[in-house]
């Protein structure tokens, strides 16, 4: 059985993807005019939170600091913090929409680890399902259907207060 967690398949989808636009997507969201088209859940200042346009799963997160740095030593203390609280409240988001069974968070730095955009640092955030391992790489090598992608979004977008609460 294959692995679904293969950040190194992301890497040629996303280079795919700079060659078509070469603006950083990431940035383009921080910026966007119309986050629904982007896919944008939260905005904070300091951070975004949007959805993987190439998900491993429904409802595959990015999170990423609103700068455009490639490290986690180019974020000040605050960027740092605001960046794990918007990890924490987009897991809190995704129980309370979707009802995963679990999680994978993870950063790939640089090329080699798998970073497709390495200029602009993100976490993934992928909720997990029990089975979900057995037809899951067969999708991730396969077009994701864009009404699917939306529908997500739209169920999602109805739990973005989770993202935006401020008593933690
Ligand atoms: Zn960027």
């Amino acid at each position: 059985m294959e692995l679904l967690w293969a950040p190194w398949r992301m890497k040629y989808i996303e280079y795919a993807r700079m060659e078509r636009d070469e603006a950083c997507f990431i940035c383009r969201a921080v910026e966007s005019q119309d986050p629904d088209r982007d896919l944008v859940l939260h905005r904070s200042g300091l951070t975004v939170v949007l959805m993987n346009k190439y998900p491993y799963n429904t409802g595959h997160l990015l999170v990423a600091p609103a700068r455009h740095v490639p490290d986690l030593s180019a974020l000040s203390r605050e960027e740092i913090c605001e960046l794990g609280l918007m990890v924490r409240r987009s897991i809190e988001m995704l129980r309370r929409a979707l009802s995963p069974d679990g999680f994978n968070i993870g950063i790939n730095l640089g090329k080699v680890a798998g970073a497709g955009l390495e200029a602009h640092l993100h976490v993934h955030v992928v909720p997990r399902w029990l089975g979900d391992t057995n037809f899951m790489p067969v999708i991730s090598n396969t077009k994701v259907i864009p009404e699917a992608l939306n529908d997500t979004y739209m169920k999602l977008k109805k739990y973005a207060d989770y993202l935006r609460k401020n008593d933690d």
